[in-house]
C-alpha cells in the first residue's frame, strides 16, 4: 500500500476535528503466484483529538456504474498527459456526474499546467467540514488540486498556486480556496488552514 498524498478535507473550527482525505495505490499480490493486481482508492479517514489524533471512521468509497455514454470533455481529461487523476476522480469524470462547465475549466487550466487531481466528488465529505452546507464537490461543481507543474501546492514558495487562482478565476470559478486570499474580502477567492495543501476551484453558480 503506499500512500500518493494525504490531502486536508476539513478542519473543525475548535480544531478537534478532521478529515484527510487519502488517495492511496494498492498492489495485491496472490497466493503463491507472481502476478501482482493494482488499484487506487481515495478515502475519507475522519479524526478527533483528545489528547492526541485518533481515527473515528474510515470511509471508503462505494463502486458505480459508468455513464452509458461518457461526456467529450471527460474523454479528453482521461486521455490527457497533462493530469493525473486518481481512479474515484476518473470514475466520477466518466460516470458523467461532473458539470461540464468544471471539466472545461479543467481542460483550459491543464494547457498551462500540470495539474495533480486529489479529489472531485467521490471521497469528498459531502457536507462542508463541520457544516451543514452541501459542498460543491457533492454537485460535481468542485475540483481540488494537490500538485501543479507536479509540484505539491504545500511546497508554497515553488508551486504555481497563485497564477492558477487567477486563471481559474479568469476563466469563470467563483469558490476558489488556497494558500493566501489573493484578492482579499468576498469571492472568488478564500483561504484558511484546510487550503495551505491543495487548490479548490468550484463553480458556486
Ligand atoms: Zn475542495
Amino acid at each position: 500500500m503506499e500512500v500518493v498524498y494525504p490531502q486536508y478535507g476539513g478542519l473543525s473550527r475548535d480544531r478537534r476535528q478532521a478529515s484527510v482525505m487519502i488517495v492511496l495505490n494498492l498492489v495485491a499480490i496472490a497466493n503463491g503466484s507472481s502476478t501482482t493486481t493494482s488499484t487506487s482508492m481515495t478515502i475519507d479517514v475522519r479524526l478527533r483529538r483528545r489528547d492526541s489524533w485518533r481515527v473515528t471512521e474510515v470511509i471508503i468509497p462505494k463502486d458505480r456504474q459508468r455513464a452509458a455514454k461518457v461526456p467529450d470533455e471527460a474523454k479528453q481529461l482521461l486521455r490527457s498527459r497533462q493530469l493525473s487523476i486518481p481512479r474515484e476522480a476518473r470514475l466520477d469524470l466518466a460516470s458523467g456526474r461532473i458539470d461540464p462547465k468544471l471539466m472545461e475549466l479543467m481542460v483550459e487550466l491543464s494547457q498551462r499546467w500540470h495539474l495533480g487531481v486529489h479529489v472531485l466528488r467521490t471521497g469528498h465529505p459531502s457536507n462542508v467540514f463541520g457544516t451543514e452546507r452541501t459542498s460543491n464537490h457533492t454537485k460535481g461543481r468542485a475540483v481540488d488540486l494537490w500538485a501543479l507543474d507536479r509540484i505539491p501546492v504545500i511546497a508554497h514558495d515553488r508551486a504555481p498556486w497563485r497564477d492558477v487562482m487567477e486563471a481559474a478565476a479568469g476563466l469563470g470559478a467563483d469558490e476558489i480556496g488556497g494558500p493566501v486570499d489573493i484578492g482579499g474580502p468576498g469571492p472568488p477567492y478564500f483561504t484558511n488552514d484546510v487550503h495551505q495543501d491543495h487548490l479548490h476551484v468550484a463553480f458556486e453558480n
